[in-house]
């Protein structure tokens, strides 16, 4: 029997996104339980965050909303919903405020104003904005989030695994949950809930996010009804270890310090080849050119010993050497790169070896700047969202999008929770956790002719994810992602079995229900993918290389019906005017 827990808004996730929704729906009185299907702290992409914090700073005076604005358009390819990039822009600086005001402090100059980065990438404003708190920045916000949590009254419940959403009459009426420690059910009644459930890499088999990043959150809305928005665009990072195989994804550490100051890519043969894809900006091109020059150099046979790319870092022109520079710049990601079990020079004295790796997920649930769903009582705000950033995230404006989508979503949670207090009537609710229940209980004790372990199920989406639907892309790879996928739901997924059959700590038969997930958001992704037949930003089709602003400035759209999905183009809000402040 399932435990049942009464709140006025539920916050799935503690990443910065749910904890900013939590303490804003918490300050406006609502009753707030939040829970992660990890430890805090431990479980979120937030707190792996490094370098930088995207705001509009009032003592920046090379800066403006306007060009905040126009920076983000451009970035993403002109695919951005107008009305949030205009909300991230406005929210910026208040997000700083907020976790200033938690005990954050970001590096400042010695007379007292915010110290101000160029960042990696060239912007079109060429608009310095990247803020930093050192160099670990997740670890910074998590010092301060989990006491505010703490003293907020916020009911925090981790290692707890959001299964289903429940609904009452047309909206969502709760949750249904299954507590990771002691195997037990929660049936979590709540007038509204937030999503704030992070991305979907662990879809990839070479990630720079950790491997519990499994699209839960989209794959709930995705179940519900709500539309995926733009969920084609995955961006990569373009400087992440492809050897040795044991670093596979892993960030190089320092990399965004020393680009700008003459790092260099090359391919096999030892040649610059970033200036025939962006002879403006080079190596400060944006990720998603960057990604894509590297991954057609690798495929025209100019790929590195084993198969990457060289990053070069020799060529640096650093006053000091580079380690001694990281010493002083940067002695976290110098400590990092000791912990990696390499001795410094191996990264820093001789050309290393990357390739692009999953990294962001810049589509996702279609909100409006409220972070509201089209499903009454359902909020998400994060990197689960999509419509800000196009079809291509600027670096650093994920940690603004999070607080100011996450600060936006609790208020409107809350509002919408106390104007309606009605947590799902008891039948309603009970009705479909029972039938949950039973369905967790005969997946834990399925015994198929030919069982298939959770792991071996998850490595098969992964590498089909990745060989098909992954940086570059065509229609018949494409379409035989989409038989795969389906066939390993129809055949194998029901086969899934966890190894033991205890309650405690499962952690196969939480797989099994994450596998569920990056399969169906996996086939939305190979739908939405093929049915764009251009290329631009992270989506990159072989079959339609050039960007066709005349056919494809539009959104596309996925929903599911019944069993199958629906695709449909969606037009975008043309409004290139950054409104008033
Ligand atoms: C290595 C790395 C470095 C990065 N550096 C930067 C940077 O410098 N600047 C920048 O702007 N961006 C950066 N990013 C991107 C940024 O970190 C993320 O986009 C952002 O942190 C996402 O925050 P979120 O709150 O949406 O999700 P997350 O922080 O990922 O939180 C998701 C939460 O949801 C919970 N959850 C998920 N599914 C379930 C479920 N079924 N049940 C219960 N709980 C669930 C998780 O446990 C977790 O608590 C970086 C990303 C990586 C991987």
């Amino acid at each position: 029997m399932a435990v049942d827990f009464r709140c006025d808004v539920l916050v799935i996730g503690t990443g910065g996104a749910g904890c900013r929704a939590a303490l804003s729906a918490s300050k406006a009185g609502a009753k707030v339980i939040q829970i992660a299907k990890g430890p805090m702290g431990r479980c979120e992409l937030t707190a792996m965050t490094m370098p930088g914090f995207g705001a509009l700073i009032p003592s920046n005076p090379k800066d403006s909303r306007e060009n905040f604005f126009l920076d983000t358009l451009d970035g993403g390819a002109y695919l951005n919903d107008r009305n949030l990039v205009r909300t991230l822009v406005d929210g910026s600086e208040e997000a700083i405020g907020f976790l200033e005001g938690l005990g954050v402090r970001f590096d400042r100059k010695p007379d007292g104003t915010f110290m101000y980065y160029s960042g990696v990438e060239h912007t079109r404003t060429k608009t310095p904005r990247q803020l930093a708190v050192g160099d670990a920045m997740g670890r910074a916000f998590y010092n301060a989030l989990s006491g505010e949590i703490g003293r907020s009254g916020i009911r925090l419940m981790e290692d707890v695994f959001a299964v289903s959403l429940l609904f009452h009459e047309d909206r969502v009426g709760g949750l249904f949950a299954m507590d990771i420690r002691s195997g037990e059910f929660f049936v979590i009644r709540a007038g509204a809930v937030v999503l704030g459930t992070g991305g979907l890499v662990g879809l990839y088999t070479v990630r720079t996010g950790h491997p519990r990043d499994t699209a839960d959150g989209h794959a709930m809305a995705l179940r519900a009804g709500v539309p995926l928005k733009d969920i084609e665009f995955v961006q990569s990072n373009p400087a992440a270890f492809s050897f040795p195989e044991s670093l596979r994804g892993v960030v190089v550490p320092g990399w965004y310090l020393v680009m700008d100051r003459g790092a260099r890519y090359l391919n096999g043969r030892g040649e610059e080849f970033l200036h025939h894809y962006d002879p403006e900006r080079m190596e400060n091109t944006t990720r998603d050119i960057k990604a894509r020059a590297m991954q057609q150099e690798i495929m025209a046979g100019r790929a590195s010993v084993n198969g990457g790319i060289y990053l070069d870092f020799t060529r640096a022109k650093l006053d000091i050497p580079l380690e001694a520079y990281l010493e002083k710049n940067s002695p976290f990601l110098l400590d990092y790169v000791r912990r990696l079990g390499l001795p410094p020079e191996v990264i820093f004295q001789a050309p290393i070896e990357v390739a692009p790796a999953a990294h962001y997920s810049c589509g996702g649930i279609a909100i409006n700047e409220n972070g509201e769903t089209c499903l009454s009582g359902l909020l998400a705000a994060g990197e689960v969202t999509g419509g800000v950033h196009g079809a291509n995230r600027l670096g650093n404006s994920a940690m603004t999008d999070i607080f100011v989508f996450g600060r936006r979503a609790g208020e409107r949670a809350a509002a919408f929770a106390l104007g309606n207090r009605c947590q799902g009537s008891v039948t309603d609710v009970g009705r479909q956790a029972a039938r949950l229940e039973k369905e967790v209980e005969n997946t834990l004790w399925r015994e198929p002719d030919r069982p298939v372990r959770p792991q071996a199920l998850r490595a098969e989406v992964e590498e089909t994810m990745s060989r098909y639907v992954g940086f570059s892309r065509h229609r018949k790879g494409l379409e035989t992602a989409l038989d795969k996928l389906a066939g390993l739901k129809a055949e194998k997924l029901p086969r899934a079995v966890p190894a033991s059959r205890t309650r405690f700590f499962n952690y196969d038969l939480v797989e099994i229900f994450e596998i569920a997930n990056l399969i169906d958001v996996g086939q939305a992704l190979a739908r939405a993918a093929l049915e764009r037949t251009e290329t631009r930003g992270c989506h990159n089709r072989l079959d339609f290389p050039e960007q066709a602003d005349s056919s494809w400035l539009s959104h596309v759209l996925v929903r599911m019906e019944g069993d199958g999905l629906k695709v449909e183009k969606a037009p975008i809000n043309m409004d290139m005017d950054p409104g008033q402040g």
